[in-house]
């Protein structure tokens, strides 16, 4: 009898527990949401709550709540704008976290309660309920909507009846019944979906959740999704790391969190990919704090969303996982995390956290266990997204490519619509002046003249399509008929190249970058053109400061500072660009002297420029460009020049007169460079002849590295085609001695007197 008993005692326990466990989860939903763990008496804190509670009251405000009401708010009426549905509800989620938030002015405030959920009422009668059919983006119905409403939910959960918690689920489910589509979108409405099971008490609900995350996890080999080199694809064809990537991680995150210890908790073992990327795919891209624009697709050209912030919200989801991740990589995450916090001098990372991770950004900064990572030296070759970061003493460079693989730009729902040239071979430094890309630099930057890029600078490229979610930009989403773009590694440093073709013109050429420890070497070959229009190649387009004073040398003699000043200079050799910030100067060492166009310019721009829904306000800002000016109809044109971050005007001179880099070749058929002082030799050959140039003679396309550091001799060789399904012989005329390992796939041939290599590139 008493073991029945204890059965049944048992079997109560278990259903209590089970009904319960929705509760749990909607109270640890809310906790997440809200913050938990911070002191209100301390004033950064009181500060965050009278910003919640303010943005509440501005809100409520300018609601309107006649009984007649057509509109919540005036400047949101739209019934045929969906990003107004979305915008409604997140002024009400932010009523709801004003009123829910522990310690905050507005907590349990029957009056701003009241308004909040007529208002709620009202959107479910009028705007979004169990039968309304979609209109515009369908983001804002399957996600941006259902995101808002479903926290709305849980913040307020008690003070809703279940009529209405009921309806205004159902709204949610007739729009996101289930997580599907591809990575971020699918995290996305993982998230709806599992909070509104919650909020229902739908056990399928939340595993439909649970298990769209094995979806996401596994490592992509084409299409969306995190490769293991370290890219991130969303929409098939456009890098997003920064952008969809980011997205994704502030939302797997905080769920992962959530469902752990629950009868949902998430099982997967392939969720430890989630680990690796942060050292794979987010750590290479995160400079000081700032997101590099390069893998933000069109999100580059929002200004909501600049490359600080973007940085930070990356490091607040990476700040959150380190709280739950195992001890060692917990560990590696608060030391980048604190490296980034302390060099970023644009943004204070602790005092820019909201509620939900306050409390944890400042344990971090005061944990004297975690130290700061120190500056991180690296070379990254993501060959899934076209895409190079080389991490340098005091800087970073970045370079955009597209191929058969991967498109120009992405320009759509009227965003980005300048963005033509930015994966032509786009360059990116970052160095001490850390906002370089920020502070309005994307509406006034000269979008046809960005660093990098060899473009037919005269054709119109002004937005021409449109559809319902408004214009795009022409040329958007294109890819390029070359597939020889990439690069190889070799350590710390690198070799990328680029053969391009532009969107609707006929201008071609290749282009090369070798990467090293304080110089960046940048070729181009074959550049031809029969359109009859200027083609320009522009070495630097920097902006300056507030009076565009930055002095800029050529060979030495001090040019004008004057704006408007442009001019150009012949017989360069050397130039130098004075930085914004300590540490930030530009020196330009020019191989052979050359002629270059000089300019010195205001520039004035307004968001709406390049963001149909962003603001009208102009702003201007000064830049000094050099360009290399190719004329017109240019046939093999060529141009070299070498980057030499951070040097001053002095250590530039010096770099011009003893140069530790040798451009060994600049032709359409191969391109290379040798760094003495480092004992590399890096060579991009373009062809599938057999090609010799230095020590290094190969059969096929390729991009090949050597260092002889006089102990060892290590190799690099990659295929950028993708396409090579046999092998690349390669001859080094180097003595070998003994082999001390290589990579499955390379046979060596021969060691001595010389080096023979086959790699199995298929
Ligand atoms: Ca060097």
């Amino acid at each position: 009898m008493p073991r029945c008993f204890l059965i049944a005692f048992l079997a109560l326990a278990s259903s209590l527990a089970f009904a319960d466990e929705y509760d749990d989860l909607r109270l640890k939903w809310k906790d997440l949401t809200t913050g938990t763990g911070y002191n209100p008496a301390d004033p950064d804190v009181a500060s965050k709550l009278t910003s919640i509670a303010n943005a509440a009251t501005n809100h409520r405000s300018s609601l309107d709540t006649s009984p007649s009401r057509t509109f919540l708010w005036s400047d949101l009426a739209s019934t045929t704008t969906s990003s107004h549905v979305t915008h409604n509800y997140n002024r009400l989620r932010s009523m709801a976290l004003a009123y829910a938030t522990p310690n905050c002015p507005l907590q349990g405030d029957t009056a701003l309660l009241a308004d909040l959920i007529s208002a709620l009422d009202w959107m479910n009668a009028n705007r979004y309920n169990a039968t309304t059919s979609q209109y515009g983006n369908w983001w804002d119905w399957e996600i941006g909507t259902p995101l808002a409403l479903t926290d709305i939910c849980v913040l307020i959960y008690d003070e809703l009846s279940p009529a209405q918690r009921t309806a205004y689920m159902d709204a949610v489910n007739h729009q996101v019944p289930t997580p599907d589509m591809t990575q971020a979108n699918q995290v996305w409405k993982a998230r709806a979906v599992g909070v509104r099971g919650c909020i229902v008490k739908s056990a399928t609900k939340i595993a439909l959740s649970r298990d769209a995350f094995s979806n996401v996890f596994p490592y992509a080999t084409s299409s969306d999704g995190f490769y293991t080199d370290g890219s991130f694809i969303q929409h098939n064809i456009h890098p997003y790391t920064a952008g969809y990537g980011a997205a994704l991680l502030s939302n797997i995150v905080p769920v992962l969190n959530w469902l752990s210890g629950s009868s949902w908790e998430v099982t997967d073992p392939a969720q430890a990919n989630l680990t690796q990327w942060v050292y794979d795919s987010f750590e290479p891209i995160i400079y000081r704090g700032a997101a590099w624009d390069l893998v933000r697709g069109r999100e580059a050209g929002r200004n909501s969303s600049n490359p600080q912030a973007t940085g930070h919200s990356l490091m607040n989801s990476i700040l959150q996982l380190a709280q739950f991740a195992p001890a060692t990589d917990a560990a590696r995450m608060k030391s980048m995390l604190k490296e980034w916090a302390l060099t970023d001098t644009e943004r204070d990372f602790v005092s820019a956290r909201s509620l939900s991770t306050f409390s944890m950004a400042i344990d971090l900064m005061a944990d004297g266990t975690a130290l700061p990572r120190g500056e991180k030296i690296a070379h990254y070759t993501f060959a899934a997204m076209d895409r190079v970061v080389h991490l340098g003493r005091g800087y970073g460079f970045g370079l955009s490519m597209c191929s058969t693989r991967i498109a120009n730009f992405e320009s759509i729902n009227g965003e980005n619509l300048s963005g033509w040239f930015t994966g032509d071979g786009q360059t990116i430094l970052y160095n001490a002046d850390l906002d370089a890309f920020g502070d309005h630099y994307q509406p006034t930057v000269d979008a046809y003249r960005l660093p990098g890029v060899t473009a037919d600078v005269t054709h119109s490229k002004l937005p021409h399509t449109a559809n319902s979610l408004g214009p795009r930009s022409k040329g958007q989403s294109t890819l390029s008929p070359h597939d020889w773009v990439g690069g190889a590694t070799l350590d710390v440093y690198g070799a990328a190249g680029m053969q391009f073709k532009g969107v609707g013109v006929s201008l071609t050429g290749k282009k090369s970058w070798f990467m090293f420890d304080d110089e960046v070497v940048c070729l181009g070959a074959g550049i031809t053109s029969s359109d009859a229009r200027p083609i320009e190649t522009t070495v630097e387009n920097r902006k300056l400061n507030s009076d565009g004073s930055n002095a800029f040398t050529a060979n030495g003699s001090v040019q004008p500072t004057t704006l408007g000043w442009a001019e150009s200079l012949t017989h360069v050799r050397s130039a130098h660009l004075a930085g914004t910030a300590l540490g930030a100067d530009i020196g330009f060492y020019f191989p052979q002297a050359t002629s270059i166009q000089a300019v010195r310019e205001a520039r004035t721009g307004a968001w709406n420029d390049i963001d149909s829904d962003a603001s009208t306000t102009l702003f201007t800002r000064n830049y000094l460009r050099l360009s290399f000016e190719h004329g017109s109809n240019p046939s093999g044109a060529s141009y070299q020049y070498v980057l030499l971050p951070g040097r001053s005007a002095r250590h530039v001179e010096h770099y011009v007169n003893t140069p530790q880099t040798t451009v060994l070749a600049n032709t359409s058929t191969v391109q290379a460079v040798a760094e003495t002082t480092l004992g590399i030799t890096a060579a991009n050959f373009w062809t599938d002849t057999v090609q010799s140039v230095g020590i290094l003679t190969s059969n096929k396309k390729s991009s090949v590295l050597v260092r002889n550091d006089g102990t060892f001799i290590d190799v690099s060789v990659s295929d950028p085609t993708q396409m090579n399904t046999g092998t690349i012989d390669l001859q080094i005329a180097l003595d070998g001695g003994t082999l001390v390992s290589a990579d499955a796939g390379v046979t060596v041939t021969q060691t001595s007197p010389g080096i023979g290599l086959s790699v199995d590139v298929n």
